[in-house]
């Protein structure tokens, strides 16, 4: 049986198997790929972000546990592209969230950074759609903060939950980065600490003189001690109330649809950069000095090898 024929079945050991071909790359994976696609789109994508110990692990063992007493089937995709090892920091994760180890109705993967070319961003959502086959409910992907070079969660989760920590001066980072348009639901983690209930105010402000969102949802801000298990239920109704917005208007229809887009152009680009790679040195040399010699210009040049591509030329496409 084909590995993708296993995971619509449900089968950990071959999604496992699945996203580790996919992370090395192995070829013939884009062709498993194709077929778990079809069977995707039924899961509610969650995207959990924040500064590095602002809290994100903690509190997604504790959803993990909200959506598990409710009956729905989870996976856990962790991404964390400023570890110095493939997905270094989830080791600690995976001892917090062990508890779940032996639930086969929570899949948790770290995903490594290594050797993807095309980027992580494109690892990510390869991996939430062998989740999605797989028959999971929710799929909660850890990010880091939004920043350079890091999964921009917002594109690629249906709900997007930021956590803010006080104390860490989370306010002026809010303005700076524009992040209070990113985040569908804010979370101030380390209730605990002194500081708290004036971030709350803060962001409650600052997301009040924001006209209410054209598209009519309203973020809550929810304040939690993850690390106590407190104000979990809360974060958690606020994700199914999100869900149950998207669902009642055409929200999700259309980040759906974004999303569609953004694979779509990946899959493109993917292509001619392979297409790049596989050129041989002679061709691509060839129109190097061509360039030099301003016998052609980079326009042409370019146009050439995309019409030998739409032609079926020599090199072919590949996609892994
Ligand atoms: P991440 O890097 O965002 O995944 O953060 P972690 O979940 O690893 O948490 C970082 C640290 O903050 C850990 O030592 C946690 O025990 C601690 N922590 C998590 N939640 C809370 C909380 O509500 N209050 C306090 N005081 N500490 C917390």
């Amino acid at each position: 049986m084909k590995l993708a024929d296993k995971v619509l079945k449900g089968d950990v050991a071959a999604a496992a198997r699945l996203i580790r071909c996919l992370e090395d790359e192995v070829p013939g994976t884009a062709k498993e790929l194709e077929s778990v696609y079809l069977h995707t789109g039924r899961a509610h994508i969650v995207g959990v972000t924040g500064a590095p110990g602002a809290g994100k692990s903690t509190l997604l063992g504790c959803l993990i546990g909200f959506f598990r007493k409710k009956g729905m089937k989870v996976g856990v995709v962790a991404v964390d592209p400023s570890s110095p090892f493939s997905g270094g920091a989830i080791l600690g994760d995976r001892v917090r969230m062990q508890s779940y180890g032996v639930d086969k109705d929570v899949f948790i993967r770290s995903l490594a950074t290594r050797g993807w070319k095309g980027g992580l961003a494109k690892a990510t959502v390869s991996t939430i759609h062998v989740m999605d086959a797989m028959g999971k409910d929710v799929i909660l992907v850890e990010a880091v903060g939004s920043g350079q070079g890091e999964v921009d969660i917002a594109r690629v989760a249906d709900t997007v939950i930021l956590i803010l920590t006080p104390g860490t001066g989370d306010e002026i980072q809010m303005m700076k980065a524009g992040i209070l348009e990113a985040a569908d639901i804010f979370v101030i983690n380390k209730a605990d600490i002194e500081g708290a209930d004036r971030l709350k105010a803060t962001l409650e402000g600052m997301l009040g003189m924001r006209s209410r969102s054209a598209r009519g949802w309203k973020p809550g801000v929810v304040l939690t001690e993850a690390v106590h298990d407190k104000g979990i239920d809360e974060a958690a109704d606020e994700i199914l109330r999100h869900r149950a917005f998207l669902s009642s208007s055409d929200e999700l229809k259309e980040r759906r649809k974004q999303r569609a887009r953004l694979e779509l152009i990946w899959a493109i680009e993917s292509y001619l950069n392979n297409y790049i790679e596989r050129m041989s040195q002679g061709t691509l040399e060839k129109l190097v000095s061509e360039l030099v010699q301003r016998k052609t210009n980079p326009q042409s040049a370019a146009l050439k090898i995309i019409s030998e591509i739409s032609s079926g030329g020599k090199n072919g496409l590949f996609t892994d």
